[in-house]
Parts: structure tokens; C-alpha cells; sequence
């Protein structure tokens, strides 16, 4: 059922399970735990469709100022969240990106890849994906004649595919909108910001959600347990501004609430000139839904102490190499197929560079608050020094590999300075870990500290890796609804 909460005032709703934020994580957890037989109510702060009152509120200040710009494009505040307008490219984490990396502060997760296997089958199922993980495979692209990616000699980069949702999943919101509406345990109430949570006089435990509207109305929600996903800055937000009965926010004991946030340096790598023999074109890649391009081998990554790099041949039309790439609009643009033949000597090449895990990188709550009343947050996003020389030293690797491979000359945009914007793959502030000092929530995705709420979204993630996000926020979507239902049946 969907609700909207413009049309209800003073009311409360419970539920087994209350969950915030209607993207990636929380309509995959809320549908999923609907099915296993838990009601669950859902909370959307957005309506079902764009609304700038609603956008507005993810302001993020920035040096004492509105964001606006360093954030544009890169979340989205309505039913669907951030799936709105995501590319839908999918990847797993490979099993090394789960491991304590000696070069990488910071790093290492309490789950492994193995742990999460059985979820990742699942939730390639539920998208649609024909299989989780595919190294360059020219068979099955039917491109046999073509000569390899890369040579198999090269062992710094190995070559990848990357699948992309099928078309009529990829916006979540729109694709599971009717089964949220016809679904008896699940409760969908829009326009329903949440605001604060209320604990009881321990602070150990979240006893109600209070839900605000921007006509000024108040909702308030009970259950059992409770579940933030509003997104890497939005989960810290509340977690920080839930400060009534413990101070300094919930999980914040440590003072580690908003620290290492993390974004891909998803930027522009450079060019492939020359007219290159590639093993497939751009209408094939795009008939078959897939990007193809190169990883960071495990190989290169020990022995020259690198952040994962991932760098793809970019299907839409080449960019300038002075140009920032215009990564991210209000609207998803379409593939105009007229885009992708508009220049047949060069590709252009992006890169997704994995961010180090930093303390110092942080959301932290300002002084300001939005209409709502909920102080805004201030992101100090921190980019280490040994990133950029990592991803200078990465570039420099692939455009050798490229150019021993046949493949044409890769001329490297200035890969100087960080990024002025932060991307869409928002990730850390919540990081999982087995011990509170280092992580707010543990290896089921719990705050440590409370011992009924739980976390969905990027924020989860101690580190960033190369892979795109989302595959692996909505796996542990459903791992943590195959906890939650286990822990109402009274199994765990
Ligand atoms: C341009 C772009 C392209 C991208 N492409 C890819 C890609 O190809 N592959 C990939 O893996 N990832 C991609 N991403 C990232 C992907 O969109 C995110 O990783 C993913 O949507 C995050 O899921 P989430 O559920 O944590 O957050 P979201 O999907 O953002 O959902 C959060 C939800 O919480 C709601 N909310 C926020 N605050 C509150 C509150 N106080 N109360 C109630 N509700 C609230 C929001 O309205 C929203 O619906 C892209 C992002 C962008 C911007």
C-alpha cells in the first residue's frame, strides 16, 4: 500500500520492521522482508515523482556555505532514490576487495566475499542479471574474430565486462511502484521525511521514528526494529541529529558517525586515438547492455601498493579533453544512438578510481538547519594525497598495456588534482567493522551500540573498490532482510 503522508496528520503507524528511504537498499530490504512474511512500513521523503521542495532537501554545506554545486546530480530525494537516474551498471566485488590491504589504511572488511555469494546470486536474479561476476569473454559476445582487450601477456590490468540492468528494472521506483501498492505487508508512506529517533532512556534502544512533511504535519512510527537507507551523508545526518537522549548522535560513542566517507574519482581517463581495432563495437556493447574496458590486477596492486582502478571504453559521444565530463543531470539523458557513431576515430575512457578510506573525509552536522528543522549536514570530502598518485601511476600502466596490446595510444587527460565534485557513489560513514572504535555498525549491518537498528546503503562499506556500488548495496539489502526475517521468526 502507498500512503501519502501529505494527507495524514498526528497519526502512528508500526510495523515489525520500519525502514527509512525508498532507493537502492530500502525498497530492495522492504520488498524482500514483505515476501518472507514481515510487515514493514516504508518511509519516502519524496513523492513518487521530482519535486524541487523535496530536493532541497539534501543540502549539504560546504565551507560554511550550500553545496549545491559539489553534490549536484549526484543523489536523488524521491521514490526510487538515487535509481532514478543511475547508469544500472553492475559488478561484484572481487573476494580481494573484502581484504585488509597492508598500503590501505583503514582497510578490510568483517564479511568476505564468500559471505556474500549466495546474496549476490540472489540479487542478479531479482535484477535480472544473467550472472554476477564475467571476465572478458569474446564467445559470448560473439565477437570471436576480434582480437583480445588486452594481451594475456600484460599483467598489470586484466580486461572486464560490466552488465548493465535491463531497461525496465534499472528505476527501481518505477519498476517495483505496483508491487509496493498491492502489497498487504507493506506500508509506503510518502512525502514522510524522518526526522529524529527516539530511543528509550538507555539509548540502547529506538522505541519510535518521528516522520516530518513539508505542509508541517507529523507522523510518528513504531516497530521492532528499525532500518536507515537515505544514502552515505543522509544516514549519518540522522544518526547525528538523533541526539536527544545520547549526545553526539546515536552509534557515536567512538565518534566515528560520518567519518570516511568515500566517492569514486569517476572521471574522465583520457582518449584511445587512432582509430582503434577494438574487439567490440559500440553498438554491439550497447545491443548487449555492457561496458567493456580493464581492472587493476591484484598482481599490480600488491607490488606498486595502488587503489583499484577501473577504466571502460565509454559508449556515448567523446568528450573534450578539456572539458569536464558532464557526469549526471536531473534526468537520466537517453543513449541517442546518433551520440555513440558521431566520431569513429577515438573512444573516450573513463575511470572509477577507489577512494581510501580517511577519517578526516566526513560528513559532520552544521548549524543551519532545512525547513524541517533538522540541522543540515557540512561534508568535508578528503581525496588522500597517495590516491592521486595512484591513479596517475594506474593510468600510466594501462596506457603501456594498451599500447603493447595493439589497441592504438591512450592520451591521458590532467590527472593532477581530485575531482571538484563528488560523484554518485556515495560510501563510508557507517562502515561496517567488528570493533566499535573502527566501524559504527557490526558485520550484520547493526549499530553497535543499539541494539535494534540496522544500516542499508554504501554507508555500510569500510572500503570503496573499483566496482560500482550498487549491486553490492542491494546484496546486502537482501542478506540483511534475510537476517531481520530470521531474527522475527525468533532464529536469530
Ligand atoms: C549519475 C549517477 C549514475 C550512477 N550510476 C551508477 C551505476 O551505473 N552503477 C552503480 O552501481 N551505481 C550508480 N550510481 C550510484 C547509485 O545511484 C547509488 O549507489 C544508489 O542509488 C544508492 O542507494 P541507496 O539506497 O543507498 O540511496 P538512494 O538510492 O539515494 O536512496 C535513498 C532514499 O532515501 C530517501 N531519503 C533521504 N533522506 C530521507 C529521510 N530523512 N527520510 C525518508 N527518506 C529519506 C531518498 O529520498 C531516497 O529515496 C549512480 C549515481 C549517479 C548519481
Amino acid at each position: 500500500m502507498i500512503i501519502n503522508g501529505l494527507d495524514r496528520d498526528g497519526e502512528t503507524f508500526e510495523a515489525d520492521v520500519c525502514i527509512a528511504g525508498a532507493g537502492a537498499a530500502g525498497l530492495t530490504l522492504a520488498l524482500h522482508l514483505a515476501d518472507a512474511g514481515v510487515s514493514v512500513i516504508l518511509i519516502e521523503s519524496g513523492g513518487l515523482k521530482f519535486a524541487w521542495r523535496t530536493h532541497k532537501l539534501l543540502d549539504v554545506i560546504v565551507n560554511g556555505a550550500s553545496g549545491g554545486a559539489l553534490l549536484a546530480g549526484s543523489r536523488e530525494r524521491f521514490f526510487g532514490g538515487t535509481t532514478n537516474h543511475w547508469g544500472g551498471v553492475c559488478r561484484a566485488f572481487d573476494a580481494y576487495e573484502f581484504e585488509q590491504h597492508p598500503w590501505v589504511d583503514h582497510s578490510g572488511w568483517p564479511i568476505t566475499r564468500a559471505d556474500l555469494d549466495p546474496y549476490y546470486a540472489a540479487a542478479a536474479q531479482w535484477l535480472g542479471l544473467p550472472e554476477v561476476d564475467r571476465a572478458f569473454d569474446p564467445g559470448a559476445l560473439q565477437v570471436q574474430s576480434h582480437p583480445p582487450l588486452i594481451n594475456a601477456t600484460e599483467t598489470a590490468f586484466s580486461s572486464v565486462i560490466w552488465r548493465r540492468v535491463p531497461a525496465d528494472r534499472v528505476q527501481l521506483g518505477v519498476w517495483q511502484r505496483d508491487a509496493v501498492a498491492r502489497s498487504k505487508r507493506l506500508t509506503c508512506v510518502v512525502n514522510t521525511s524522518v526526522a529524529e529517533l527516539h530511543t528509550d532512556p538507555s539509548g540502547q534502544r529506538v522505541v519510535s521514528v518521528e516522520g516530518r512533511n513539508l505542509d508541517g504535519k507529523t507522523l510518528r512510527f513504531r516497530a521492532r526494529d528499525f532500518v536507515l537507507c537515505t544514502g552515505a551523508i543522509e544516514n549519518a545526518r540522522l544518526l547525528l541529529a538523533s541526539d536527544s537522549v545520547v549526545p553526539g548522535g546515536l552509534g557515536n560513542e567512538h565518534d566515528v558517525v560520518g567519518r570516511y566517507f568515500m566517492s569514486h574519482e569517476g572521471r574522465l581517463l583520457g582518449f584511445l586515438m587512432g582509430n582503434p581495432a577494438l574487439p567490440v563495437s559500440r553498438e554491439e556493447a550497447l545491443a548487449k547492455s555492457e561496458l567493456v574496458g580493464w581492472a587493476t590486477s591484484t598482481a599490480a596492486r600488491r607490488e606498486h601498493r595502488l587503489r583499484g582502478m577501473m577504466a571502460f571504453l565509454h559508449s556515448g559521444a567523446p568528450r573534450k579533453l578539456d572539458g569536464e565530463l558532464a557526469l549526471g543531470s536531473l534526468q537520466r539523458p537517453p543513449v541517442a544512438p546518433a551520440a555513440v557513431r558521431d566520431n569513429d576515430r577515438r573512444w573516450s575512457v573513463l575511470l572509477n578510481m577507489e577512494q581510501s578510506p580517511n577519517p578526516q573525509s566526513r560528513v559532520t552536522l552544521s548549524e543551519m538547519r532545512d525547513v524541517l528543522g533538522v540541522r543540515k549536514p557540512a561534508l568535508a570530502n578528503m581525496v588522500p594525497a597517495e590516491d592521486m598518485q595512484s591513479l596517475r601511476k594506474s593510468a600510466e600502466l594501462l596506457a603501456l598495456a594498451v599500447a603493447r596490446s595493439g589497441l592504438g595510444r591512450l592520451q591521458l587527460a590532467d590527472l593532477s588534482t581530485p575531482k571538484d565534485k563528488v560523484g554518485g557513489h556515495q560510501m563510508g560513514t557507517t562502515r561496517m567493522s567488528s570493533d566499535p572504535r573502527q566501524g559504527v555498525t557490526n558485520a550484520d549491518a547493526r549499530v553497535h551500540s543499539v541494539e535494534n537498528l540496522f544500516i542499508g546503503g554504501g554507508s555500510l562499506f569500510p572500503t570503496s573498490g573499483w566496482q560500482h556500488p550498487t549491486f553490492t548495496i542491494i546484496t546486502l539489502a537482501i542478506r540483511l532482510a534475510h537476517h531481520l526475517t530470521k531474527r522475527h521468526q525468533g532464529a536469530a
